[in-house]
């Protein structure tokens, strides 16, 4: 049984409520050293700083701006939100990112949003974890000017395109694969490719994208070990080896103190 980080789970969100503990145990059963609680919003990095709290040790949280709620952003409240979920123990900033499928928020308010939490991640240090759908050259300069700033990230729940990877490669980022890799329709091995060894991450995005064999269920973080074995598969490595690397990446990339898997 692999070994894994799940970079990226929402474990704050009411779909856990009736068995978030549950949940947890069952992670850890299936692999997991540590868990990155997303704080899509201040309200939800709240709640996600009290599940870490819980389960210390085990969970970490994170807080940022979600692009979708981009138009009601405010520099002076959301700043110091984020600003006082540093303080308590969050180890990254965002969700943040563009999301130019959705709309959901006007585009110029979603880069104003995401270059306040850029800004926010160089000052306080701190990683970012970015959201990109459909706006990959937004998205490429914004992290190649964060990248020459020193601040590193992750592009979560990666699907390309080819030339996004490179540039936050480029950028000193790393690049996480959720459960879409195991999924039928899934056709791009060679995108599973580009990252190097030690920028590569896995996470569930639960309760969201269910990999195979659980599609149409509710994710959890447990199910990870599906997409371990799937990248392993497409990168010829022992599904072992890789839980080792993307734990070893991710313990770095978030500074988290659980022991060096290599
Ligand atoms: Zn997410």
């Amino acid at each position: 049984m692999p070994a894994f980080i799940d970079s990226h789970c929402h474990l704050a969100d009411p779909a856990f409520d009736a068995d978030r503990d549950d949940a947890i145990a069952r992670a850890r059963e299936a692999g997991a050293v540590a868990l990155v609680c997303i704080g899509e919003s201040p309200a939800m990095a709240r709640r996600a700083r009290d599940v870490a709290a819980q389960h210390p040790g085990l969970v970490w949280h994170t807080a940022g701006v979600h692009p979708h709620d981009a138009a009601t952003f405010d520099p002076l409240r959301d700043v110091a939100a984020l600003r006082d979920e540093a303080a308590n123990g969050a180890v990254a900033l965002g969700e943040c990112g563009l999301d130019y499928h959705y709309d959901h928020s006007p585009r110029d308010q979603q880069r104003r949003a995401f270059a306040a939490q850029l800004a926010l991640a160089s000052e306080l240090r701190l990683p970012v974890v970015v959201h990109s759908r459909e706006a990959a050259d937004d998205t490429a300069a914004m992290v190649r000017e964060a990248g020459a700033a020193g601040v590193v990230g992750v592009m979560h729940c990666f699907g390309g395109p080819p030339a996004l990877a490179e540039t936050a490669i480029d950028a000193g980022w790393f690049i996480s694969f959720a459960g879409v890799i195991t999924f039928k329709k899934w056709s791009n091995d060679a995108l599973l490719r580009i990252p190097p060894a030690d920028r590569l991450l896995v996470e569930s995005d639960a309760p969201y994208l269910s990999p195979v064999p659980h599609r149409g269920k509710r994710n959890e973080p447990a199910f990870v070990c599906h997409t371990v074995t799937r990248l392993a598969e497409a990168r010829g490595l022992s599904a072992e080896r890789l839980g080792a690397v993307v734990t070893e990446n991710a313990r770095r990339c978030f500074n988290l103190p659980v022991p060096p898997s290599m």
